[in-house]
């Protein structure tokens, strides 16, 4: 089968030829029907080698979704044809946070070298890929699989981030969405469907402000040195009372510090390498809850699932051969994806 793989640190990702993988126990073999490319795969591919944490080749590919086409021994709950998005941050599954479905909180993960599909393990950009066990499998219930394939990361990862907010986005609330990429456009959707703040969105590009209005943003700024007293101003002073920064670079972290509102909540979704300052003379206002969320749980994963089911939030994106996937990163890095790049490892 075809699978892309990062095979050397440094080198562009390649479409090579590999053997279909079979069920072991308990594992679920799936034809992968549609996969999203996040810009998370970039920052793994620019990792250098001596932090490297993953073995090498590694196919790439963390937002998975597929058919089921085999069972290992002993799986259950699931049966052949069944259509399904997987559920990617694996745990131990035996932990409390476990059990509570919030695998991607597991502390026992990392050190029984249970790593997610696409980041360690071999993950959905590829024609079949392997799922440790049927929980980690979401029933798409009709969803198209191409719509699916971003929730599993461009939807969960924001709609956990919003929910951990829910108490402050009140109505006559803002909220401000930095970086209006394949999490951020999903950001400002969830958040019209879950709430009736009031949603700024910031970014560099115009076409991407453009989307942003498109899927509900109220206002847009671009992001700029006069980004935060853009949003300052349509605050009336005040701030937002939350903000999701979906960049985490220093320069999208100095705007969310000086957007914010005293007692809100900054959010930093993005791995752009950028910390934040918490502590007196670290010029956030005062009581402000900052966090760096991980992903989602497997209740979120359901919950958002049901979201796009209902009609109530929709991935915008840009569809790929298998063979152009290597092509679709390269987009991805110059910034000229709108939405979410998807590959159809099946035509
Ligand atoms: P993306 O490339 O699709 O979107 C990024 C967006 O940010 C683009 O629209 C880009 O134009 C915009 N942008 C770049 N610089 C900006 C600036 N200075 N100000 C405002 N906007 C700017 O990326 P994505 O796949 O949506 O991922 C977003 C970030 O979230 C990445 O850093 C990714 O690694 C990270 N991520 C984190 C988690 C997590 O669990 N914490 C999960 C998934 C992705
Ligand atoms: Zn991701
Ligand atoms: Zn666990």
């Amino acid at each position: 089968m075809k699978a892309v793989q990062y095979r050397k640190v440094g080198a562009a990702p390649e479409v090579v030829e590999v053997p279909v993988p079979e069920p072991g126990p308990g594992q679920v073999l799936l034809k992968v029907t549609a996969a999203g490319l996040c810009h998370s795969d970039l920052a793994v591919m620019s990792w250098p080698e001596e932090q490297f944490p993953y073995p090498l080749p590694l196919t790439l590919g963390h937002e998975g979704v597929g058919t089921v086409v085999a069972l290992g021994s002993g799986a259950t709950d699931v049966a052949e044809g069944d259509e399904v998005a997987v559920y990617g941050p694996w745990g131990c599954g035996r932990c409390r946070k476990c059990a509570e479905g919030k695998e991607n909180c597991c502390p026992h993960a990392a050190g029984l070298g249970i790593m997610p599909p696409g980041l360690g393990s071999p993950g959905a950009l590829a024609e079949y890929m392997l799922v440790d066990s049927s929980r980690h499998l979401v029933p798409l219930n009709g969803l198209d699989p191409v719509q699916a394939a971003p929730l599993t990361d461009a939807g969960l990862t924001p709609y956990h981030a919003i929910r951990t907010s829910l108490p402050k986005l009140v109505p006559g609330a803002t909220a401000v969405v930095i970086g209006v990429g394949g999490l951020g456009h999903l950001a400002v959707q969830l958040l019209r469907a879950l709430t009736s703040v009031r949603v700024v969105a910031l970014d560099v590009s115009a076409e991407k402000l453009e989307l942003a209005r498109a899927v509900g943003a109220h206002e847009t700024v671009l992001s700029d040195g006069a980004a935060a007293s853009r949003v300052r101003e349509l605050t009336g002073g005040t701030g937002a009372e939350v903000v999701l920064d979906f960049v985490g670079a220093e320069a999208t972290l100095a705007v969310a510090a000086a957007s914010v509102a005293t007692e809100g909540d900054v959010s930093v979704v993005g791995i752009g390498g950028g910390t934040l300052q918490v502590g007196f003379g670290g010029g956030l206002p005062f009581e402000v809850s900052a966090s760096a969320p991980y992903w989602g749980s497997r209740r979120e994963l359901i919950d958002v699932i049901d979201l796009a089911r209902a009609g109530l939030v929709s991935s915008h994106v840009e569809t790929f051969s298998i063979e152009d996937a290597p092509l679709a990163y390269e987009r991805l890095h110059a910034g000229e994806i709108n939405g979410r790049a998807v590959v159809l490892p099946h035509g």
